[in-house]
This record gives C-alpha cells, sequence and structure tokens, in this order.
C-alpha cells in the first residue's frame, strides 16, 4: 500500500512528547554556568540525569549539561518497553562463555528490572508505569523454537516466569501473522516523555543544575581535575561523565570509535475507534516478534504506537512513516486506511562487545552502549557510576564494569554502512507474504 499521511498533518516529533514539557517551547530560565563544581555530567538523559540524582542526593555540587533539551535523546523518543535485555541471548551466552556466566550476567539483569521499578514507585515516577508483561511473537515456526529454547533456559536457570504460546489462534497474540510465542510475566512499560521528565525533576529536586541548549566542546585535564569546555565558558571539575550514548559526538573520540550509532523509527496511529481498539493487543501488553531487525509496538490513550526499520536509511520522517506504516499494515490489515499522525526517530548505540557498559578511561567516567535496552540499564548504570564517584566500590560493583571498551570496526560505525547491514538482517528474516 502507498503512503498516505495526507489526511493528517503529521507531526515530526515524539507522541510521547505530547502533554508533557517537551512539547511546548523550552522556557529559557537565566541559569549561569557555575564556574566549579565537584562533578560535570555530560548528557542528560536517563543515564546522566539518574547519576545526577545520586550524586546530588550524597551533597556533591552537580552541573549536567545537554546539547539538546535535557530528557530529549533517545530516553523520550523508545519504545516504552521496560525488561530484563540485553543484546545477547541466554543461549549464545552460556555457548560463549559457560552457563555459570549466563546465569550470572541474567541474575544481575533481573536485578537491573528490580533497581528501575523500585526507583519508579519510591520516588513517583508511576505516571504512565504499568506492569503488564511483554509478547513476543514468532512469525514462523522456525522463529518459534527459537524463542522456546531460549526461555525455557531463562525459565529454568534464572527463575523467569513465562508463558508458552504454542497456538496461532491463542487470545494473547495480537495479530495473526504470529504463529506463537510467549508471554514473559515480569515486564512492564513506562511512558518515555513523562518517565524522563521524572528523572529531570528529581535530579533538579536533589539539588543537581541541569542546563539544555548547552554542548559540551571538550572536556581536558588539568593536574588531577577536569576543566569542561562549552560556548559559555570553562567549568572546573574534579570529576566527568560521560552519558552521551547514541548522540556521543565525533569530538569526543575515545567514546565515539567505541560505539555505533543506530537510528530507530516509530510512529503513532490517530485514535483508533472502540471495536478495532477492542481486538487490537487485547492483553494491552508491550509486543514485538524475535526477528533481529523487528517491530515492536503496545497501545498507548488509544493508538497503535509502532516501531521498527532500525538502522535503515530514510529520505524523510514522512517518507520513513509511509514505510513503516506498511508494516504496521502487514501485522494488522485492519489499520488499512488510519492516519498516521506522529513520525520520529531516535538514536542509541552499540559497543564492540554488544554489552552495556560503565566505566572510566583516562580519569574521565562513562555509561554508555545500551543497544535499545536502556529504560532499565540506563538509570541502573547512572546509578552505578555515580557510586564509583562516592568512593563506594563494592555498591558500584557490576558485571558491566569495563574501563578498557575495545574499538568498534570502522565499518560498523559509520552511518552510510550501517543500512546495508540492516538490509542484509531483513533479507535473511523476511516477513512471510
Ligand atoms: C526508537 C527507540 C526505541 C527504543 N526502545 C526501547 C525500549 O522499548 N526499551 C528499552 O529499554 N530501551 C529502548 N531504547 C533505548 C533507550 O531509549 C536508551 O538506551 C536510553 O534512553 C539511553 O539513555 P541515555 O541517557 O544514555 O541517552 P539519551 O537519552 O540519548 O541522552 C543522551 C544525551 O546526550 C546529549 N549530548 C550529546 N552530545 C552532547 C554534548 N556534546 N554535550 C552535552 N550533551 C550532549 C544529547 O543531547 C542527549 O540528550 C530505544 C531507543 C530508541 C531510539
Amino acid at each position: 500500500m502507498a503512503s498516505d499521511n495526507r489526511k493528517t498533518m503529521l507531526r515530526e516529533y515524539p507522541w510521547w512528547w505530547e502533554g508533557t514539557a517537551l512539547a511546548r517551547p523550552e522556557e529559557q530560565a537565566a541559569v549561569s554556568l557555575p564556574q566549579r563544581v565537584d562533578v560535570a555530567i555530560v548528557g542528560a538523559g536517563l543515564t546522566g540525569l539518574t547519576a545526577a540524582h545520586t550524586l546530588a542526593e550524597a551533597g556533591r555540587s552537580v552541573l549536567v549539561l545537554d546539547a539538546g533539551r535535557p530528557g530529549g535523546g533517545a530516553s523520550s523518543r523508545n519504545g516504552a518497553m521496560l525488561g530484563r535485555y540485553f543484546k545477547h541471548s541466554f543461549g549464545q551466552l552460556k555457548e560463549a562463555a559457560g552457563l555459570d556466566t549466563a546465569i550470572a550476567y541474567f541474575r544481575e539483569l533481573c536485578g537491573v528490572y528490580d533497581f528501575a521499578v523500585k526507583r519508579i514507585e519510591t520516588l513517583g515516577f508511576g505516571s504512565g508505569f504499568r506492569k503488564c508483561g511483554r509478547v513476543v511473537g514468532a512469525i514462523t515456526p522456525g522463529h518459534r523454537d527459537r524463542l522456546f529454547r531460549e526461555w525455557e533456559l531463562r525459565a529454568k536457570h534464572v527463575g523467569e516466569a513465562v508463558d508458552f504460546i504454542h497456538r496461532a489462534d491463542d487470545p494473547e497474540l495480537p495479530t495473526k501473522r504470529y504463529v506463537g510465542g510467549v508471554h514473559i510475566i515480569e515486564n512492564a512499560a513506562v511512558h518515555p516523555g513523562r518517565y524522563s521528565m521524572a528523572h529531570l525533576q528529581a535530579a533538579r529536586a536533589a539539588g543537581a543544575t541541569v542546563i539544555g541548549n548547552m554542548p559540551v566542546l571538550g572536556v581536558s585535564r588539568n593536574g588531577s581535575a577536569f576543566v569542561v569546555a562549552t560556548a559559555r565558558g570553562n567549568v572546573q571539575v574534579r570529576d566527568v561523565l560521560i552519558a552521551t550514548n547514541g548522540y556521543t559526538p565525533k569530538s569526543q573520540s575515545w567514546f565515539s570509535r567505541r560505539l555505533s550509532p543506530i537510528d530507530a523509527f516509530m510512529v503513532a496511529t490517530a485514535p483508533l475507534a472502540p471495536e478495532k481498539l477492542a481486538r487490537l493487543c487485547a492483553g494491552n501488553r508491550t509486543y514485538h516478534d524475535n526477528r533481529k531487525n523487528s517491530n515492536y509496538y503496545q497501545l498507548s490513550d488509544s493508538r497503535l504506537i509502532f516501531g521498527g526499520r532500525t538502522g535503515l536509511f530514510h529520505t524523510s520522517l514522512a517518507q520513513m512513516a509511509g514505510k513503516l506504516r506498511e508494516e504496521m499494515v502487514h501485522f494488522f490489515p485492519e489499520l488499512d486506511g488510519v492516519d498516521i499522525t506522529h513520525a520520529w526517530t531516535g538514536r542509541c548505540a552499540a559497543t564492540g562487545d554488544m554489552f552495556p557498559h560503565v566505566g572510566k578511561h583516562d580519569g574521565v567516567h562513562f555509561a554508555i552502549g545500551y543497544c535499545f535496552s536502556g529504560l532499565a540499564m540506563a538509570p541502573y548504570l547512572g546509578h552505578k557510576a555515580a557510586l564509583r564517584m562516592l568512593g563506594k566500590h563494592e555498591a558500584a560493583r557490576t558485571l558491566f564494569t569495563q574501563d578498557d571498551l575495545r574499538h568498534v570496526a570502522w565499518p560498523k560505525r559509520q552511518s552510510f554502512l550501517i543500512p546495508l547491514a540492516m538490509h542484509y538482517y531483513r533479507m535473511r528474516e523476511p516477513l512471510p507474504k
């Protein structure tokens, strides 16, 4: 079907921003740049804001600088699925590193999820948070077998609660395109715009200064301390945290050479009629399939929020929205003719070993590389980085610590080559006709 965005003016920003401060013109409060602070944090997403919160609560003076709107990076542009995820499967990790290592990583992943949920509950980030479970669908019997093998391992070795969906007509499956799947019980959803803004408010309430539209131009050593350079002057700091993930600029070359930035794309439909909603995603969970380049979606305020085409090249957001709409209609033919109201993109980053990492290079702390699973992991590693700065080494301990990150090979960090790799994955796992 050809793209059809004519009926509604396409809004080229995240649906998640509607009703939050991110959709309003920024109030430019005259915050003056301090000359000296204990800690400067580069990047005001979930990583930077959580680190700022922990540090400010511990009595440190903290300055968070963001190149754009605080909270306006991937943290408010994402698929909203909060779970126990990173890019490695249990099966792969068990083969590569042994059963004990796989169990250790996946146990920590459960701790990462619990940390995020506890923070949401204790800090009152509840708005939009729901413990809804997640359904992962399989589009072929082969994919279903792979999914079952993985989740049998996770249930057996980590104790994860999961229901196996064997039949294509199981009411848990939101689309006839799935031949089976799994329902993961302990998974949740957030409202990314509100989640991001709650982190911003918490950091500020704890005493951190957060300034937007203030790109950090460079970080240099000054004896045992650092100088953070901005267009409005320099700041002397004792510690620095790099929390820029997918938006890490090339000027931060040690970090940018260790990250592969990947763009992802999402659309929101117009509100759906009640009879359509009743049939669609009946369990109101979060959903995706288990292809490498998958589609993911959920309902929000009677709209379908649909993502995919990760890493592909698009000439414009309108063109992308047309393509993503075709994929949405493939899964939900009943949505043919429904308007797309919002289309947006966000950028994440992968490291060379596809694990997220927290660490310290040449005295500069970092927490990066979430590879599209940062909603729980970014606050967790931001917090761990803060604990390390506070000298709480035991509490800062995590399997994700690695000071000496390896390079990402040159082709894997070139924006013009990433779409080719993604096309390759899509050709290997095409959607059945
Ligand atoms: C479309 C999409 C879907 C996703 N879906 C999910 C999901 O369903 N579940 C999940 O767990 N994760 C998901 N993710 C991943 C998750 O959103 C990220 O991992 C997480 O938000 C990363 O947070 P962050 O704070 O590290 O980075 P960001 O929120 O991206 O913040 C980085 C900030 O650094 C700033 N910055 C860059 N350069 C500078 C500079 N020189 N000076 C100052 N500031 C600078 C940027 O402006 C930006 O605000 C998704 C991501 C995308 C893009």
